[in-house]
């Protein structure tokens, strides 16, 4: 825990008022990726090398995997190997050669780091190109961190996605210019995006991470690319590093979210707008008309944002300018400024946005604000709920579809949701 340390606002020269917050902090840790990665890349494993309480919130996040072979699991360090009495590198290759022995279908393997491992110092890069030169090439294994040291719940899929980079082909520079769509979506939400890109013109189109380990986008000085979530600071330098160019755009979530996303690469190629227009014309129909119930239920609403997934800048967005919400406060753990400059320059001025979490001062001002709805992570929901507040999990919007014309309206729903339960129960 640390001491609360107040920092400045900075007017972030759009009108939002960005304030920053040092202190106690309550979020998931980067391992909570794993729980929608393991469903993205078909032939991928997760092994975990960490605890017992690892091992817990992995299998709690997951719970509802408990009947499908899963692809994730922890090799569990006892105290032994933390007292440092057992050779922690052998023990992690048996564990390895005895998974890979079960399970022939796993093509790539991430050994991803956790607070133990991390404190003992066990070095899993190294590791990883140990076991990679054992095993390929039926096996690659790559290694990256999950650990509540170094990440918070959606800094996993970052971590991991960065870790894939330098695996990806290299583009030739004589290549015709490609669109690399990076970010895990769901393959409903990848397909739509993918018929949509082809009817508009624009080709190739792939997208990062590919559902198969030997699919995986090449990448080079023609690639320019989309980020389809918020949260991918590292991968966006690694595929920079690598020649990549990125499409500036608000985040494809909502009508007008998922409209400006696609324009962004239809310019790029150079789409005749009134093309654009004809394209998108359906999609954007349909996501109108399903977001209209919601607006009725959402307008006006006073909402609260927890710092959780960094998703909330543009969700906040989304909120204000489509449901017609107002904006009380809206907290992000990181705000990446280049990346989310289209979506900051699309809320009301003077939204109070803070980077950081001091958790006390944030209830406090939760308290007191008493907003409608209050978005944050599940170890606070409950508390807020017993106060009497409304609340809305963020880990949720992780978990379910919502980005797209065909998902806006699902969007709607779950804030909505919470909203239409509170008011049955105190009928
Ligand atoms: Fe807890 Fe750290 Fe393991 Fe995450 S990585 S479950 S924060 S011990």
């Amino acid at each position: 825990m640390n001491a609360h340390v107040p920092l400045p606002t900075l007017d972030d020269g759009c009108g939002v008022s960005v304030r920053q917050e040092r202190g106690q902090r309550a979020v998931f840790c980067g391992l909570t990726g794993i729980v929608w990665l393991h469903r993205k890349i078909q032939d991928a494993f997760f092994l975990v090398v960490g605890s017992r309480t690892c091992a817990h919130l992995i299998q709690s996040a997951a719970g509802v995997m408990i009947f499908a072979e899963p692809r994730f699991a922890t090799a569990i360090m006892d105290e032994r190997d933390l007292a440092g009495l057992a050779d922690m590198n052998d023990e992690l290759d048996r564990v390895v050669a005895r998974l890979i022995e079960r399970r022939p279908d796993i093509r790539l393997l991430f050994l991803v780091g956790s607070c133990p491992s991390e404190v003992i110092k066990l070095d899993l890069g190294r590791a990883a190109q140990r076991l990679s030169r054992r095993l390929s090439p039926e096996v690659r294994v790559l290694s990256y961190s999950g650990s509540g040291i170094e990440t918070t719940f959606t800094q996993g899929e970052d971590a991991c996605l960065a870790a894939l980079v330098p695996e990806m082909p290299a583009a030739s520079p004589d290549a015709a210019p490609s669109l690399l769509v990076v970010g895990a979506l769901a393959d409903v939400v990848e397909d739509q995006f993918a018929r949509l890109f082809a009817d508009l013109g624009i080709a190739p189109v792939r997208f990062l991470p590919a559902r198969r380990a030997a699919e995986m986008p090449p990448v080079g000085p023609n690639t320019r690319y989309l980020l389809a979530q918020p949260f991918l600071t590292d991968t966006a330098r690694a595929l920079e590093e690598h020649g990549a160019t990125r499409l500036a755009a608000p985040f494809p979530l909502g009508a007008e979210g998922t409209t400006r996303w696609l324009k962004a690469a239809a310019d790029a190629w150079g789409v005749a707008p009134a093309h654009f227009d004809a394209v998108t014309a359906p999609g954007l129909k349909r996501a109108r008309r399903a977001l209209e119930p919601y607006r009725d239920l959402l307008r006006a609403k006073r909402i609260f944002f927890f710092p959780d997934s960094q998703l909330e800048i543009p969700l906040a967005r989304f909120l204000s300018r489509e449901m017609e919400a107002e904006l009380v406060e809206v907290g992000t753990p990181y705000l990446h400024r280049g990346h989310l400059t289209d979506d900051m320059a699309l809320l009301p001025r003077l939204t109070q946005v803070v980077e950081g979490q001091s958790l006390d001062d944030q209830m406090d001002r939760c308290r007191l604000a008493k907003p409608d709805l209050t978005v944050c992570g599940l170890g606070l929901a409950n508390p807020l709920e017993a106060e009497g507040l409304t609340t809305k999990w963020s880990i949720e919007l992780l978990f379910t579809p919502i980005q797209g014309y065909d998902q806006a309206g699902d969007l709607a729903e779950l804030f909505a949701r919470p909203l239409v339960r509170r008011t049955r129960l105190e009928v």
